[in-house]
C-alpha cells in the first residue's frame, strides 16, 4: 500500500496564483467595512476608510475594532432612542 504524504497548505497557494484569492466576508464592523479571508489561502483583507481593499494587518484589526466598538455604541444608542420614542 502507498501512502501519499500530501501537503494541503501547498495547493491552495496555487489555486490563488491561478485562479485568484476566494474572499468571503468574515466580519462587518460598519455597514462600510468588512473583513474578508480568503477560503484557500486565509489571506485577509478589509475596507480601508477610501472603500478599497487592503491588506488586514494588526494596525487595521485594531482601527476595526475601535469602529466595531462605536458602531455598537451608535447602534445601541439608536435602538434606545427607537423605543423612548414609541412609549412617548
Ligand atoms: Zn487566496
Amino acid at each position: 500500500m502507498k501512502t501519499t504524504n500530501k501537503k494541503p497548505t501547498a495547493i491552495p497557494k496555487i489555486y490563488c496564483t491561478l485562479f485568484g484569492h476566494d474572499y468571503q466576508v468574515t466580519k462587518k464592523v460598519t455597514y462600510h467595512v468588512k473583513e474578508y479571508t480568503c477560503c484557500h489561502c486565509k489571506r485577509q483583507l478589509t475596507t480601508n476608510s477610501n472603500g478599497s481593499l487592503i491588506e488586514l494587518t494588526p494596525k487595521f484589526k485594531e482601527i476595526n475594532a475601535i469602529l466595531e466598538h462605536i458602531h455598537h455604541t451608535r447602534m445601541e444608542r439608536s435602538k434606545e432612542k427607537a423605543i423612548l420614542s414609541s412609549i412617548y
